[in-house]
């Protein structure tokens, strides 16, 4: 490997191997491309206190679509390049002499939003901020995780259970799912009692199925929507949760909620933001509509203003977003996915449908995304997943 001459935060000169990174050039459209950057090191967070992650697997998203569309995504400050890749999974390396919370050896994953200057923000509610500018890895304005390795502070990175190893990858979309679920029972507490009997999920990607299967470990009877017709490996896999499946295709929400409704939670995550004005029209008394898609574009729609208004004054209904997570509830989110696997054995890994081998593989893996059939999560094995002892051994 070659090695570059960079500065670190201590201002040392230190020679740096480089390693393989999967970047675009934010505002450019498809600019995906490899490039070669410098390793990052321990001795890059300041007091001792950072923590090397050796990348293994990284699941994409629609958002990387945008970002490669130039849709969305800026650059790190001096950079013209972002490193993408927010779905983390990977093995602590190394760590800084002030590092008590993990080893070299242990499988974690990285949350993704990094603290702006807001309140939210320095109580380790970076998601929550009030700040315009959000700091996101692999998305806006900090490079990801489609590399080699990292360096990060132990506050933003999460351990994941050996035996959780094969199914990591989804601790960042779990997350996303966690949070507006949990936010959900949290606004709720406004009521004396919340027993929410009836969820809906529209749509039946992995962020719909995975919080299909939070609902159901809570106990809710879960009819989730998609826009194909069944059968559908996402259909099978919410059927085999005992969820209700319906495309779209063949009932609405407004249909579907008088025959299996009327719904006390209703998660929207298609992207196709009318749905959330049907959805606010039918939810039910008292209950939450959770909005968690990130729609970029500039729709408009005519909606029954005053019916969804006198419904919401009358029946006491709340409707709010939620975006991101933060390390919260990507603990509680790897302990649902321990009790899934113990619960559904083998269901979690079955959402991760199409596997591209190596980072150089970008081309193959922006493809699969964009154009596979039937996928339910792409993702690049950037390195082997090693059993712990191994990779202990090996230190
Ligand atoms: C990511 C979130 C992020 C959001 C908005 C999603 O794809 O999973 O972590 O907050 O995009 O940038
Ligand atoms: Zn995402």
């Amino acid at each position: 490997m070659e090695a570059v001459t960079v500065e670190n935060n201590s201002t040392k000169v230190a020679k740096r191997e480089l390693i393989k990174a999967v970047a675009v050039i934010p505002g450019k459209p498809n600019t995906i491309h490899l490039r070669e950057v410098p390793k990052p090191a321990v001795s890059d967070v300041p007091n001792g206190r950072g923590v090397l992650v050796k990348i293994l697997r990284v699941g994409v998203d629609g958002t990387d679509k945008e970002i490669n569309a130039a849709e969305y995504g800026a650059a790190p400050a001096g950079d013209d390049y972002l490193i993408v890749g927010h779905e983390s999974f990977g093995l602590v390396e190394e760590v800084g002499p002030n590092v008590s919370e993990f080893k070299p050896g242990e499988y974690v994953s990285l949350t993704v939003r990094r603290p702006g200057s807001s309140l939210y923000d320095a109580v380790g509610t970076y998601d929550m901020t009030t700040d315009d500018t959000y700091f996101e890895r692999g998305i806006n304005l900090r490079h990801g995780f489609l590399t080699e390795y990292i360096v990060d502070e132990p506050e933003y990175i999460i351990r994941v259970p050996e035996n959780m190893k094969e199914v990591g990858v989804l601790m960042e979309p779990m997350s996303v799912a966690q949070k507006a679920i949990e936010q959900a029972y949290r606004i709720q507490q406004r009521l004396r009692v919340w027993r929410p009997k009836r969820a809906a999920v529209m749509g039946s990607g992995t962020l719909g199925l995975l919080a299909t299967l939070v609902l159901r470990l809570r106990g809710l009877d879960v009819t989730t929507f998609g826009n194909t017709m069944p059968p559908t490996l996402n259909s099978s896999l919410i059927e085999e949760l005992d969820a209700r499946y319906i495309s779209t295709k063949q009932m609405s929400l407004t249909d579907a909620s008088a025959k299996y409704g009327p719904f006390d939670l209703i998660l929207e995550g298609t992207g196709y933001s009318p749905l959330v004005f049907e959805a606010m029209n039918v939810l039910a008394k008292n209950g939450a509509l959770a909005m968690v898609s990130v729609t970029g574009g500039s729709r408009q729609i005519e909606v029954p203003a005053d019916k969804i208004n006198l419904g919401f004054v009358l029946g006491n209904k709340v409707a709010f977003g939620s975006v991101n997570a933060n390390r919260e509830y990507f603990e509680t989110g790897v302990k649902d996915l321990s009790t899934a696997e113990l619960q559904y054995p083998g269901w979690l890994k079955r959402l991760l449908t199409h596997r591209v081998s190596g980072l150089e593989n970008y081309e193959e893996m922006m493809r699969l995304l964009t154009e596979a059939k039937g996928s339910i999560k792409v993702y690049c094995q950037v390195a082997a997943v090693e059993s712990r002892q191994t990779s202990a051994a090996a230190i």
